[in-house]
């Protein structure tokens, strides 16, 4: 991840800080290729449009070509307009709440919303909350016995299945359970579709209504690129999400997704799967993966 515009972004600014002097023509070029750099790693084209627009500004607006080392403060300038870019701080789950806190998540078949509902779960149950995941996926055979069998693996409980039984009644079933069981958390893994649709959006806004959830987070794969920014636009255009989770950070993604996701959608990444063990998964620290990416 990253790996390839870290590489472009290098040779720009090893070139740039081994000049003494810099002229506006100097950082104007630099940018171009910065852009270029961003383009490639399928970062949205509004988003590198704007990012590079708003450091040119501030690389040639200050007195920055006047000090003893332009090429450095150019290069800072860049690291905090990323930094900016994917967030500025890292985000937790709100989960302060008078018991039971309800996460739900939400997200397209096969984004890893199964398996990123039991990694949290895991690392929620290690802050000592007790915690309760219900799968509200009717959709996809055995969806339901798939999130049972992770909670056996995590020791979390789930909710006993009820066959024929639909997401918003599944929901309320959840709900009353937390409540009677004691229960911290509700994990709600909710349904996902191939493709965003009226009807999965009309299903998630029931089971919201049901649960008032403290979180909606979304699932999306970071290896779609710019798919997982539209897919997210979408999402956060029909229902109030909280947060994102891009997964599949492991692999080999050119980093658009992270990289556009907060410009776009407005919503901060809360975390970063990186791997299929339930153990595989990373708060998301902006500064810190600008930090990769400018090495
Ligand atoms: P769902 O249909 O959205 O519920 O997707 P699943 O949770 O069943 O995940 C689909 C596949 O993606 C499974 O094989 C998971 O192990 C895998 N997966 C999920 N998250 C990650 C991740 O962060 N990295 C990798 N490498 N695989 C993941």
């Amino acid at each position: 991840m990253f790996d390839s515009l870290s590489d472009r972004l290098g040779g720009v600014f090893d070139r740039l800080r081994g000049r003494g002097a810099l002229t506006e023509a100097d950082v104007r070029g630099a940018m171009r290729e910065v852009r270029i750099a961003l383009l490639e790693a399928d970062v949205a084209l509004p988003v590198a449009r704007a990012f590079v627009d708003k450091v040119t500004e501030e690389a040639v607006g200050q007195n920055v070509l006047r000090s003893v080392t332009p090429g450095q403060q150019v290069v800072k300038i860049v690291n905090d307009a990323l930094v900016e870019m994917l967030g500025s701080d890292s985000a937790d789950l709100n989960l302060d709440v008078t018991p039971p806190a309800v996460v739900m998540m939400v997200g397209l078949q096969g984004s890893g919303k199964t398996t990123t509902t039991a990694k949290l779960s895991r690392l929620v149950k290690k802050r000592g909350k007790k915690v309760l995941m219900a799968s509200l996926d009717v959709n996809r055979p055995a969806a339901q016995e798939q999130l049972a069998v992770l909670g056996t693996q995590i020791e979390v409980a789930t909710l006993p299945i009820v066959a024929g039984q639909q997401p918003v009644d599944i929901a309320r079933r959840a709900m009353q359970s937390a409540k009677l069981q004691g229960f911290d958390v509700v994990m709600l893994d909710t349904a996902g579709r191939l493709h965003v649709d009226q009807a999965l959006m009309d299903e998630m806004k029931a089971v919201a209504d049901i649960s008032k959830p403290d979180e909606i987070l979304l699932v999306v794969d970071s290896l779609t690129g710019q798919d997982a920014v539209n897919v997210a636009t979408n999402f956060s255009q029909q229902v109030p999400l909280t947060g994102v989770v891009l997964t599949r950070m492991d692999g080999d993604a050119r980093g658009g997704a992270a990289l556009s996701m907060r410009a776009v959608t407005g919503k901060p990444i809360k975390f970063a799967g990186v791997g299929e063990k339930l153990d595989a998964i990373e708060p998301f620290h902006p500064k810190r993966v600008a930090g990769r990416i400018l090495g």
